[in-house]
């Protein structure tokens, strides 16, 4: 069932925050109200859910939400909701980031958290760069393209987001773009309702810092780029290797179960309390 907009304002903070920062055109707006849809429609209560980011365009999400939030250092989200987690098993904890905060910065906290399968959902707004401090490259700039720290093409080549993820151990691993607004919605809806460490990676445009370096043109551009540019993983397997060539895949990558950090932690506690 459709959620109206009526929904998202109950979940924001008008009188405090806003206006909020954002570009116009950018699509962290829209993985915002995506985000708020899934919470709405899985059934959580504001006071059940825990947003937690690091720094970066994507990290003033949970300032302008009206969940319990905490705006931590750059790369840092991951042990900060980590933290929360293992305290407070009971609650839903939601960590906000971008690609540069969340796979440069704090790769190292992705990777481990991954791999522990801490019960924390990552929302990732890939933008492909660095967009509030500056347009600098990150791990998923493609290669040959520029930034503000790569002025005659960026020589090194992205890694996906997807790929560490599965890699690492998360338990459910999707990824959709702003112009598949219902596949992120559904994806999101998905990810916080699974036991373990869920990945949702939005691919977005950030058109005022990598979109203009890049001369990718209007927000409506990068729009049409994402949505000629995605493929389905469905779709993909009855294309041919040539089809996919300049395409990137969109859906869930991962669904799968295993125990989460906090039951194994807790069999650890009932072994140690049954030989003392
Ligand atoms: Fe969005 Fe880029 Fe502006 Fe940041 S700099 S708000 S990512 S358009």
């Amino acid at each position: 069932m459709a959620i109206g907009s009526g929904v998202i304002h109950k979940y924001l903070r008008p009188h405090k925050k806003f206006p909020h920062v954002w570009c116009p055109g950018c699509g962290i707006g829209t993985v915002t109200a995506a985000l708020v849809r899934a919470i709405h429609s899985a059934g959580y209560s504001k006071d059940e859910v825990v947003m937690v980011s690091g720094i970066g365009c994507t990290g003033r999400m949970p300032v302008y939400l009206d969940f319990c939030s905490l705006h931590t250092t750059h790369g840092r989200a991951l042990p900060f909701a980590t933290g929360i987690k293992i305290a407070r098993p009971d609650l839903k904890v939601i960590a906000v980031m971008g690609d540069g905060d969340a796979t440069a910065i704090g790769g190292n906290h992705f990777i481990h958290t991954a791999r522990r399968n801490h019960g924390i959902t990552a929302v990732i707004v890939n933008n492909n760069n660095y967009g509030m401090t500056g347009g600098q490259y990150s791990p998923t700039t493609p290669l040959s393209n520029f930034a503000t720290t790569a002025p005659y093409g960026h020589i090194e080549p992205p890694f996906q987001i997807v790929k560490l993820a599965e890699a690492s151990g998360a338990v459910y691993v999707a990824r959709s773009t702003v112009f598949h607004v219902r596949l992120l919605e559904r994806a999101l809806t998905q990810a916080v309702q699974k036991n373990g460490f869920s990945i949702v990676e939005a691919v977005s445009q950030c058109p005022v810092g990598y979109g203009k370096v890049n001369k990718l043109g209007s927000p409506v551009d990068m729009l049409q780029w994402q949505r000629e540019h995605a493929v389905n993983i469905k779709a993909a397997e009855k294309m041919t290797k040539e089809e996919l060539e300049d395409k990137f895949l969109i859906g869930v990558f991962v669904d799968r179960d295993i125990p989460e950090y906090n039951e194994r932690y807790a069999e650890v506690i009932k072994k140690a309390q049954s030989t003392e």
